[in-house]
């Protein structure tokens, strides 16, 4: 397929504009691009169909079933979209005044009262573009915390060995050293070291739950006591939120800040689809901390404000707005009832799947899980040389997007499997079934599994010069 610059062809017009019929302003020339800007000229017809055909040779939720681990690719509910673009959210600008955008300031207290009651927290910012944002800037609050008391002794951040990636990167983001806390053979946090870990220098603890591989902490009123006892502060990375939301809060498990990924948990687009969103809540005594732009309800409508020992801004302005809206529909359509509901499915399909899957495949942790499950196929490598990499590349051919891969380091040949609550059971019994002929061709015909995919438009790409030396911009013949 080519690409919009390849179809350009000099001064081939989208629109024509009339001649001019007012004097022409000269630019002040230090504002005047030295160069033309080049941009692609190509037809309207040839723009609708370039994007049609990257959609058709893309997948995502909307074209089969999505199982990636820690993910939550849920389907995103188009009613979402249909908000968004109401005029009065769509068509409005940051640096308009407060008292003619109140029903998109409306629209934030909303859903920071709706999602800190979900959360457990007293007050949220908006402003983080992702989660990895997200803890960025709730691990700044905690610094912040610590500084404000002169309690700079504290610069350690204690993680999960089976943390996700962020989490350390984000401690080392703010000159925090990581503790790296081995995991029990069950998958939980070891007490034992906790305890040994923490102390005077203990700045906070990060943790996910249900964890990184879909186990909830039982002990977990017990870790954040540990924490706090020493000093600390504890962070909950919501990223698995989709397995508890309306059931249980991390406010009420001891944590003092946390962030969301509204576009995993809130049915709002990933990625390619974002922009993403990583609300972070917090507990009150952190509030004075916030980044700018709260907004509050006072007696002569909303208006925003900054928390006067704010650690500033974290993004421009108050972040993205529109996914905001999303997510604040999917919260209002779901509803009270709805919420948990979605959370209880979403555990429920998961274990479906674990359940059929079981005897198949090894499991890496016994017992129920969460909302994903991880299998580890070092078996399966040592007796016929398929590895993860090759099932995932199966699962292509049969429609499916493959599962997180080589996630969490802790587990050897590591799939992870989230399905989601909105998948029905014709679905995950499509992918079991998918699953096991994967299983059964890995002992009759492995080379022919390594040879996967076959049925898709490129095949094996070589991911490791792709990560190295990614192309990602055009080069014009010129240059
Ligand atoms: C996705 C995820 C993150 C990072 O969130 P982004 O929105 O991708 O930046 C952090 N922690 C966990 C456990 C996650 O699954």
């Amino acid at each position: 397929m080519k690409l919009v610059f390849e179809l350009s062809k000099e001064d081939r017009y989208n629109s024509m504009l009339p001649e001019i019929d007012v004097p022409v302003a000269e630019l002040p020339e230090e504002l005047s691009r030295k160069q033309a800007l080049r941009l692609p000229e190509v037809a309207q017809i040839d723009m609708s169909r370039h994007y049609t055909n990257l959609a058709d040779n893309s997948f995502g939720v909307n074209n089969g079933f999505y199982p990636l681990g820690s993910c939550t690719m849920k389907y995103n509910p188009k009613i979402n979209d249909e908000m968004a673009s109401l005029p009065g959210f769509a068509n409005i600008h940051p640096l308009q005044p407060a008292a003619t955008v109140q029903g998109a300031m409306e629209a934030f207290y909303q859903a920071e009262q709706l999602l800190s009651e979900i959360t457990g927290m007293d007050a949220m910012t908006f402003q983080p573009a992702a989660g990895a944002q997200g803890e960025l800037t709730g691990i700044m609050l905690i610094k912040a915390y610590h500084e404000s008391r002169g309690d700079t002794a504290r610069n350690k951040i204690i993680v999960p060995d089976s943390a996700h990636g962020t989490n350390p990167a984000t401690a080392s983001m703010v000159d925090y050293k990581t503790i790296n806390l081995p995991s029990k053979a069950n998958g939980r946090v070891d007490l034992d070291k906790l305890r040994e870990a923490v102390g005077e220098d203990t700045a906070g603890l990060m943790l996910t739950n249900p964890n990184t591989v879909g186990l909830f902490e039982h002990d977990i009123i017990e870790i954040t006591k540990i924490v706090h006892d020493a000093g600390g502060l504890c962070y909950y990375d919501g990223a698995n939120l989709n397995a508890v939301m309306g059931t249980v809060r991390p406010g009420d498990m001891g944590f003092d800040v946390v962030h969301l990924n509204i576009h995993k948990t809130f049915s709002t687009p990933h990625g390619g689809g974002g922009p993403g969103s990583g609300p972070i809540g917090c507990k009150e005594f952190l509030m004075p901390f916030l980044p700018k732009y709260r907004v509050v309800k006072t007696d002569s409508g909303f208006a925003f404000e900054t928390a006067d020992k704010t650690i500033g801004s974290v993004k421009s302005f108050y972040g993205h707005f529109l996914i905001v809206v999303r997510a604040l529909t999917y919260i209002l359509t779901l509803g009270k009832e709805g919420i948990p509901e979605a959370s209880r499915t979403a555990v429920l399909n998961a274990n479906y799947m674990r359940h059929q899957l079981k005897d198949i495949y090894d499991v890496a942790y016994d017992g129920f899980c969460m909302h994903e499950f991880v299998l580890t196929l070092e078996k399966m490598k040592k007796d016929t040389g398929v590895t993860a990499l090759d099932v995932a590349k199966g699962l292509l051919d049969n429609g499916m997007h493959p599962p997180t891969m080589y996630f969490p380091d802790v587990v050897k040949e590591a799939l992870m499997i989230e399905p989601t609550e909105t998948e029905s059971k014709e679905t995950l019994d499509y992918a079991i079934d998918v699953f096991k002929k994967i299983h059964q061709a890995a002992y009759d015909t492995p080379d022919a599994v390594k040879e996967a995919p076959v049925n898709t438009l490129i095949r094996r790409v070589d991911e490791t010069t792709a990560a190295r030396h990614p192309i990602l911009t055009y080069r014009f013949d010129e240059d």
